[in-house]
C-alpha cells in the first residue's frame, strides 16, 4: 500500500484525499479512468443517477418528516437551470430539458411527489409562481448556481405558505398548475462528481458522490447509504452548514476535520436502519451496501486511522447492526411504532 501522503504529494488523489469521516472511509488507489464518454452520454448518465438518488432521497425525507428536527413543505422535485451547466453541456441541457437561463426546470419529479401529482415532469420549466415571474437572468456564459438559487428561494417561500399556482412552460406553451406541497425533512440531497466513493452531511444537505451512489445495486442499498447521512440530521450531529453552501463539493476537508466520533457513526448506522425501514426499504438488503463499500475499498476490512479520520471496519459495522435489525423487524411485526 502506498502511503496517502505520497499519493497526495504526487497529486494522484488531489482533492479526493480528504475523504470525509462518514460513509466511504479513507481514499485508496482507484482503477485507471475509463476513456471519457461523449457529452451526450455524460448528461444522460448524470441525469439517470440524479433521478435515482432524488427518488430514494425523497421517499426517505417524506417518510421521516416527524423525526427530522427541521422539516418544510416540499414539492419533492429536483430543479436545475441552464446557467448551472458549463459551456460543453449547456446547449445539450437546453435542448434536452427546454431550459432557459436561471429559470428552474424539472430535472426529477419522483412518482410519489407533489410535483408529479401536479403533472410536472422533466422538461417542464417554471416561469412564475402565484403570478410572480421568476428571473431568467442575464444569460452570461459562466457557470453559476446563484440565479437558480434565488428562484428556488422564491418558489420555496411560496410553498411554505401552502398550495401554490405555478406557471409552467412545456414545448413553448404556458399553463398553470396547482402544486400542493407536503411536509418532509428539509435536507436536500446533492450528487457530487468524484472518483472517490463517499457521502456526508453538513447540517443542511446530504452529499453523495456519483461513484458512491453507483456502488448501490438496488434502491435498498442506496437508501442505506442515504439513510445513514439523513440519520446524522435526525440526530443533530452536524449543526454548522458548509460555508460554501449547496455547491459545496470543495468542502470535504472541513467535514473531515470536524470528524464525528465512532460512536456517533454507530448511532447514525442504527438510526439509519430505522429511517430506511420507515420509508419502506428493506434494511436486510440495504446493509449489503457495506459489502459494496468494502469491495470498492478493501482497506475498510479493518479499522483505519489516517489523516485525522477514524473509520470502523465494515464487518464491525455490520455486526453492530444485527440487534437493530432484529429490533426493527420485531417492532414491525407487532405493529409497534418504528421509533428507536
Ligand atoms: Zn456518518
Amino acid at each position: 500500500m502506498r502511503s496517502l501522503a505520497r499519493l497526495a504529494a504526487a497529486g494522484v488523489l488531489g482533492a479526493a484525499l480528504v475523504a470525509a469521516g462518514c460513509n466511504g472511509g479513507p481514499p485508496h488507489e482507484t482503477a485507471p479512468a475509463e476513456p471519457p464518454a461523449s457529452p451526450e452520454a455524460r448528461l444522460e448518465g448524470l441525469t439517470a443517477l440524479d433521478a435515482r438518488v432524488a427518488s430514494v432521497s425523497w421517499t426517505l425525507a417524506k417518510a421521516n418528516a416527524d423525526l427530522c428536527p427541521v422539516s418544510r413543505q416540499r414539492a419533492g422535485w429536483t430543479l436545475h437551470s441552464a446557467s448551472q451547466y458549463g459551456a460543453e453541456l449547456r446547449p445539450l441541457a437546453e435542448r434536452r430539458f427546454g431550459l432557459e437561463g436561471d429559470l428552474p426546470g424539472i430535472l426529477v419529479a419522483p412518482s410519489d411527489s407533489p410535483a408529479a401529482k401536479a403533472g410536472l415532469a422533466p422538461g417542464d420549466l417554471i416561469v412564475a409562481v402565484n403570478g410572480q415571474a421568476l428571473a431568467a437572468g442575464a444569460g452570461g456564459a459562466g457557470e453559476s448556481y446563484d440565479g437558480l438559487k434565488a428562484n428556488i428561494a422564491v418558489v420555496d417561500g411560496a410553498l411554505s405558505r401552502g398550495p401554490a399556482q405555478l406557471t409552467v412552460r412545456r414545448d413553448g406553451a404556458d399553463r398553470t398548475v396547482e402544486l400542493r406541497p407536503v411536509l418532509a425533512c428539509a435536507y436536500d440531497t446533492q450528487v457530487d462528481i468524484s472518483d472517490t466513493p463517499r457521502s456526508r452531511f453538513d447540517g443542511r444537505h446530504v452529499f453523495i458522490t456519483n461513484t458512491m451512489a453507483e456502488l448501490a445495486r438496488n434502491d435498498d442499498e442506496l437508501a442505506f447509504a442515504l439513510g445513514h447521512e439523513l440519520a446524522h440530521g435526525v440526530l443533530e450531529h452536524r449543526t454548522q452548514p458548509d460555508v460554501t453552501g449547496v455547491k459545496g463539493a470543495s468542502n470535504w476537508a472541513i467535514s473531515m476535520r470536524r470528524g464525528l466520533s465512532l460512536s456517533a457513526e454507530a448511532d447514525a448506522d442504527k438510526m439509519g436502519v430505522y429511517l430506511v425501514t420507515r420509508a419502506g426499504f428493506d434494511p436486510y438488503q440495504g446493509i449489503e451496501f457495506l459489502s459494496r463499500l468494502e469491495e470498492a475499498n478493501p482497506l475498510l476490512r479493518s479499522p483505519q486511522v489516517n489523516m485525522g479520520g477514524i473509520y470502523e471496519g465494515t464487518s464491525t459495522r455490520r455486526r453492530a447492526l444485527q440487534p437493530t435489525l432484529t429490533e426493527v423487524t420485531a417492532r414491525k411485526a407487532d405493529g409497534r411504532a418504528l421509533i428507536p
